[in-house]
């Protein structure tokens, strides 16, 4: 467990007690009319701690929209001023962080491209040595948790005390139900490793769609984290960018009275106890479990299909010894019996073949009927 004292979000300004804490605003600052619109309708909710909009956007491809760059951010103090609401603008670069400074932006937040390189992450904490203001470090795009961990302990070594770690999820490796994994066994394990350390979780960049979105809040409601950020826009199928995933005006008021919050098994601290966190994070390896047994059967069944094309036998005795061999093999490396490892094997190829046979039939009916024809 590591030593550092983190306030928690409460004590971080005037109005931030109520739990959970909401971030929410577009994803991009687009228009200041935008901009004003938005922050109208959330003040209205009455539930929103932070107004957030992206003002320089880290794009995957050259070409989509960047952001309007600093002129947002005058936009951004006509929120605070009209609507009392503070804000908060991610940070990639010193730069950046000095236009915020200069433009009095209340809370800065890191971005998963951007912790995802420590060079990035050192030369932003140098750029706020001695700087008192908030800061949101988002998780790096790969599950690597020393590397978010890292990023923690930069920012917090030039003496920036009120940090909050954002989890938005890790890119997969192929196309999985969300855009993003969420692997809640790695925010968890964060928060055992740094026990005061506020997490707020960000369902919008988890789940890539607005549908996806309340049932990805619950959850992390549910393994108590700290708070929420979300994405919203007046009319998010216009948006410039990450549109499929921002929730309209209605969407977000219906997603604040639906959500319930639990209190039962969280103890004093606001924890929930070691055996519901351990709970959580089988939870959360079984699913990752059964989404990797999906990608598997996938395969199996491209293998079936071009086994009938080429006319090779389903089960194939010296291909099915090697798996056996290789993965207790392997199993043996992470202390996993042999035997375990032959039964899962065992399981997993009888359903293999299962599909194929499947699909060798289902492909031979067919050409029967086509050269019936
Ligand atoms: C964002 O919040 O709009 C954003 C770019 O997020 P991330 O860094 O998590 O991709
Ligand atoms: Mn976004």
């Amino acid at each position: 467990m590591i030593s550092m004292e983190f306030p928690s979000l409460k004590s971080w300004f005037k109005g931030a007690d109520n739990y959970p804490f909401i971030i929410a605003g577009p994803c991009s600052a687009e228009s200041e009319e935008q901009v004003l619109t938005i922050a109208d309708y959330l003040k209205t909710t009455g539930n929103v701690n932070l107004f957030r909009a992206g003002v320089w956007k880290p794009r995957t491809r050259p070409g989509t929209f960047s952001g309007v760059g600093v002129k947002a951010l005058k936009w951004l103090q006509r929120v605070q001023s009209e609507y009392n609401l503070r804000v908060t603008v991610e940070v990639a670069s010193p730069k950046h962080v000095e236009a915020c400074l200069k433009y009095g932006i209340d809370v800065l937040w890191i971005g998963a491209r951007t912790v995802s390189n420590p060079f990035s992450v050192e030369e932003l904490s140098e750029a706020l040595r001695g700087v008192d203001i908030p800061v949101l470090i988002k998780n790096p795009l790969s599950p690597d948790i020393d590397l978010w961990q890292g990023a923690i302990e930069r920012i917090f070594a030039v003496g920036v005390k009120r940090i909050a770690a954002v989890h938005r999820g890790f890119s997969p490796f192929e196309r999985t139900l969300y855009r993003n994994m969420p692997k809640w066994e790695i925010p968890i394990e964060l928060r055992q490793r740094i026990r005061n350390l506020p997490v707020i979780c960000d369902p919008s960049h988890i789940s890539g769609r607005a549908d996806f979105v309340p049932e990805i809040a619950q959850k992390a409601l549910d393994l108590t984290m700290s708070g929420l950020m979300i994405e919203v826009h007046p009319n998010p199928s216009e948006a410039l960018s990450d549109s499929a995933q921002q929730l309209n005006f209605d969407q977000f008021s219906s997603l604040m009275s639906t959500l319930i919050i639990r209190k039962s098994t969280i103890d004093d601290k606001g924890f929930l106890n070691q055996l519901e966190e351990l709970r959580n994070q089988i939870d959360s390896i079984d699913f990752q479990l059964i989404e990797l047994v999906a990608s598997r059967m996938n395969i199996s069944e491209k293998m079936g299909e071009y086994k009938f094309k080429n006319n090779v036998a389903v089960l194939q005795m010296e291909r099915w010894m090697e798996i056996l061999r290789t993965r207790t093999e392997h199993g043996t490396l992470r202390d996993l019996e042999p035997a375990f490892i032959e039964r899962m094997m065992t399981l997993l190829h009888q359903e293999s073949i299962r599909i194929q046979t499947a699909i060798l039939n289902n492909l031979k009916t067919n050409k029967d009927h086509w050269s019936e024809e």
